[in-house]
């Protein structure tokens, strides 16, 4: 008995002097790729922000790095966990856009290995060094610990290629607005990886308050024609040939569906009350997302002309 207490204040007292500690494993895709595929669910305090994917390509030289998670201590963690595998410096970072819980760990990086980021110039419009993005209003300090804000180093306007100790990256801006204004997608075709972004997600359900329903569709039907095995969400663990299909087909019932009420006469107000995607209701943040999906679909498709 009294063993046992002195135990447990002994956790006590790990916790208070090492603060929040991630507890993540890298699962392997494929012969070089690793990714950390975070829970499907929104920012707690619980899962410390880790709620998006993270991967890491291995190249003869150093590990590629797509997304870095919500904080600086997250980022040092999967690099704990990697440099098990090789200890590799890290050299780049292809950020696939300006969400903060896919960038937030650049800093870790950015101090260790001086890491040159690739991303989309709306990090750098919205952001600047000691400013304070969204994950730290919603994570506690002992998460956020260390945590800042790194601009981007190359805006990636057009498709680049990167040539890394025998790899070849492609690296395709979206060019059009889709999840949000500029979604950067990444194709390692040596060995058929595609890398989505927030384009595809599963396990839970998207949001297109910063992009929009048409040009999500668009994006999705583009990586459609490439040729992938696996196929990286950026949210959700189905990295294989069925990784989008339920975000297509969530996409296609709300187009589908809002436009049907629209001709029905519904108004928006009413919108959300009529059109419930009632096929989705258990998947992972319907209730935060869904009615304001579908009142953002009535707005983009009221004076909707096409098929
Ligand atoms: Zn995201």
């Amino acid at each position: 008995m009294f063993k046992k207490i002195i135990l447990s204040l002994g956790i006590i007292t790990t916790t208070t002097l090492f603060g929040f500690e991630y507890k993540i494993e890298p699962q392997k895709i494929t012969d070089n790729v690793w990714c950390f595929l975070g829970e499907t669910a929104p920012p707690t305090k619980e899962n410390g922000g880790y709620m998006s994917n993270s991967c890491y390509i291995k190249t003869d030289k150093s590990y590629v790095l797509l997304d870095t998670g919500s904080s600086y201590k997250f980022a040092k963690k999967t690099y704990e966990e990697m440099s098990k595998i090789a200890k590799l410096p890290v050299s780049d970072i292809i950020v696939t856009h300006v969400h903060d819980d896919h960038w937030l760990g650049n800093g870790y990086f950015k101090e260790k290995f001086n890491s040159k980021v690739y991303g989309p110039s709306l990090i750098n419009s919205q952001h600047s060094h000691g400013s304070k993005t969204r994950m730290f209003n919603i994570l506690p300090e002992d998460v956020m610990h260390g945590t800042e804000v790194v601009e981007v180093d190359v805006v990636v306007e057009e498709e680049t290629v990167l040539n890394i100790g025998g790899k070849t990256i492609e690296i395709i801006p979206m060019g059009f607005t889709a999840h949000t204004e500029e979604d950067i997608v990444v194709f390692l075709k040596d060995e058929k990886v595609f890398f989505a972004g927030d384009i595809v997600m599963n396990g839970r359900i998207t949001s297109t308050r910063d992009g929009n329903l048409l040009g999500l569709m668009k994006a999705l039907n583009k990586i459609d024609t490439m040729d992938w095995e696996y196929l990286v969400p950026g949210h959700g663990h189905d990295t294989s040939k069925t990784a989008a299909d339920q975000i297509k087909l969530y996409t296609k019932l709300l187009k589908q569906r809002v436009l049907t009420a629209i001709e029905d006469g519904v108004e928006s107000d009413t919108i959300s009350d009529v059109v419930t995607l009632e096929e989705f209701k258990d998947v992972n943040m319907y209730e935060i997302f869904n009615r304001r999906n579908v009142f953002d679909a009535f707005a983009e498709l009221e004076f909707y002309d096409g098929e």
